[in-house]
């Protein structure tokens, strides 16, 4: 039998394709042509039917989708331990904002490689990113070669970037047609949060988000605290100001959602709008707990995020799988919540259903070649009974030897192929030193 001529070959001993049955292929093969994978089966059906220019034996490995990240600001790795310990609103007030108002476009380019690069190394295919400078993130996304939706965050104070509301709208119509015809980049207009703009502004940015189709992200109901200062602003609930002002759409990504009531929830569900649960975020900064598994039994697509790394304090998805297995588990006292099959799904087709990228998320002939593998040959990992409670309970970021994005190898056993590390932690060490000066100037 003639042979398909395909570009790579990876082998590993378990794929966990995460197609529509979940199938388990054990001592398995993907095969992949340009930027899309062309088979996946076991070895030597792959061997039988494919003759590539090149492979990889991964060995003993589990094989999984490219995780993706519902929501991050991947330039906030500068601010990474700069302050803990404190509540959302002071956290913000005290020292993001004033670290950020004095923010330049080099130094997020500078946050958003070492971002990108921490993701890169532990298994990260794509993120949903919010920030500012976002044409500045959007070179480090496209020098590193990961997938990423963008979103030019926007205040009702003037932003480093633009003074007005009508500058905004300009910058994010400009950021839209940038990356129009990017294989890997994508845009979002991007309100912060409903206590930080104003509904005329939230609106209007709504109408924005339709005229450019593209998604509307907004942190919101991120806790009780945030619920008050509604109340007192607009007399409305977070998730009630969203319904009222015909902002909860099924192109609306809703970042949080810790403080809802059962009727929001059916509110959200109705209107096709879809969360990201952030656990590790919301335990660090004391917001509360996500009632994610009502979401999830109502039928709302939930992705599942790290939050930037000011509030977490990494990027690593390995690590938030197992904070979202576990945390429902030990609130419901019941075992059987959040299984962690619910949590791949998460973190890898409803992540990339909340992205909006149709052919991600799985492995199976016709997707996107965004595609990990995790190293099982480790003493912590012995001995594998299931692979699928091998990636959730007990292997982190720091156990993948495999990241290929897009059909690219971009990190292979520990080394990055596409960004300069030394280069940029010797960067990262000066962007301290501004920061404290930030600081001690506010
Ligand atoms: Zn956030």
């Amino acid at each position: 039998m003639q042979k398909h001529k395909c570009d790579l070959i990876i082998y590993g001993s378990y794929i966990l394709t995460q197609d529509e049955k979940r199938s388990l292929v054990n001592d398995g093969a993907v095969a992949v042509c340009g930027n899309r994978i062309s088979a996946v089966g076991c070895k030597t059906a792959i061997d039988e039917s494919w003759l590539a220019d090149e492979s990889i034996d991964t060995g003993k490995s589990v094989i999984i989708p490219g995780l993706i990240n519902s929501h991050t600001h991947v330039p906030m790795t500068l601010m990474r331990g700069v302050a803990d310990d404190i509540p959302l609103l002071e956290w913000l007030h005290n020292y993001m904002f004033p670290i950020e108002s004095g923010l330049t476009r080099e130094l997020v380019e500078l946050g958003a490689h070492i971002g990108c690069a921490e993701m890169i190394a532990s298994g990260t295919t794509a993120f949903f990113e919010g920030y500012m400078y976002e044409n500045a993130v959007g070179k480090a996304v496209d020098q590193c070669g990961i997938r990423a939706v963008l979103g030019e965050g926007f205040f009702k104070f003037p932003s480093p970037f633009f003074k007005t509301a009508n500058e905004a709208w300009e910058t994010i119509t400009d950021l839209h047609s940038t990356y129009a015809d990017h294989g890997r980049i994508t845009t979002a207009v991007s309100p912060h949060a409903l206590f930080t703009t104003d509904p005329k502004q939230l609106v209007e940015s709504m109408e924005l988000a339709q005229k450019l189709d593209t998604l509307w992200q907004i942190h919101a109901a991120e806790s009780v605290q945030e619920t008050k200062l509604c109340l007192e602003i607009f007399n409305k609930r977070p998730i009630e100001i969203l319904n009222d002002y015909d902002l909860l759409t099924k192109r609306t990504r809703i970042h949080h959602c810790v403080d809802v009531t059962p009727l929001e929830i059916e509110q959200i569900k109705y209107s096709g709008a879809q969360i990201s649960h952030n656990p590790q975020s919301n335990l660090k900064l004391g917001s509360g707990i996500c009632p994610i598994t009502k979401f999830i039994d109502a039928g709302v697509n939930a992705g599942l995020g790290t939050d930037g790394a000011a509030s977490n304090n990494n990027l690593d998805m390995f690590d938030e799988m197992r904070t979202t297995a576990l945390l429902q588990k030990g609130f419901l006292r019941d075992p059987e919540a959040m299984p962690a099959q619910s949590v791949l799904d998460m973190a890898t087709i409803s992540g990339a259903e909340f992205l909006g990228f149709e052919d991600i998320g799985a492995l199976k002939a016709g997707m996107k070649a965004d595609i990990v593998a995790i190293d099982m040959d480790k003493i912590h990992l012995k001995p594998v009974y299931n692979p699928l409670s091998q990636v959730i309970y007990c292997s982190g970021g720091q156990d993948v030897c495999l990241t290929i994005c897009d059909g690219k190898v971009l990190y292979r056993n520990g080394k990055h192929l596409t960004v300069d590390v030394e280069t940029i932690s010797h960067e990262a060490e000066k962007a301290v030193k501004w920061a404290i000066k930030r600081l001690n100037h506010r």
